[in-house]
């Protein structure tokens, strides 16, 4: 599914940098509505930004709406075409497998992503895409682009929301569920 090939840098940009702080900023716009901040920018093939999206399934009440899959969407809407050739998807997480799938069958022409996902990404960490041989459509990935600002904001977010679980501690002499 992926080619050893690193995406090209589309015209106007100096760095993947630059299109990764905007899905970041997604990504944290993502996290003030309570979703898991993940956020993506997919740009067309002269760099234009043709979609932003930030993670939403809680708001959306959907499971496919994963930012990657949110901004292919309205990518394509815009383009009037469902075929997002040429185009790059840049998100500031290994995609899982939904997206993966969603990126092939948009033909994809390149995708940048930032953290590794060694949960569910299926780019790299828990599937070889490269290794799949029944699909029909490859590209070029690369991940690592701005990796610790990209996992920084998901690990806040979780350590907040680990936190804010944590039960208040019982009051002396009570008897809690765990020795009871
Ligand atoms: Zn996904």
């Amino acid at each position: 599914m992926l080619t050893t090939d690193l995406p090209t840098l589309p015209p106007g940009l100096d760095s993947w940098d630059q299109p990764m702080r905007q899905a970041l900023a997604e990504a944290h716009s993502a996290a003030q509505a309570g979703e898991v901040p993940v956020g993506a920018v997919l740009l067309g093939p002269d760099g234009a930004v043709l979609a932003r999206a930030a993670n939403a399934p809680i708001a959306n009440g959907d499971p496919t709406a994963h930012a990657e899959i949110l901004a292919m969407r309205q990518a394509a809407r815009r383009l009037g075409n469902y075929r997002l050739t040429g185009c790059t998807l840049v998100v500031t997480l290994e995609p899982c497998l939904m997206c993966l799938g969603a990126m092939v069958h948009a033909r994809i022409g390149a995708l940048v992503y930032g953290a590794h996902d060694p949960k569910s990404g299926a780019v790299a960490s828990r599937l070889d895409a490269a290794s799949l041989d029944f699909v029909n459509h490859r590209f070029p990935a690369l991940g690592g682009v701005l990796a610790q600002e990209c996992g920084d904001v998901l690990r806040r977010f979780f350590r907040a929301r680990r936190q804010a679980a944590t039960p208040p501690p019982a009051p002396p002499g009570s008897h809690g569920s765990e020795s009871a």
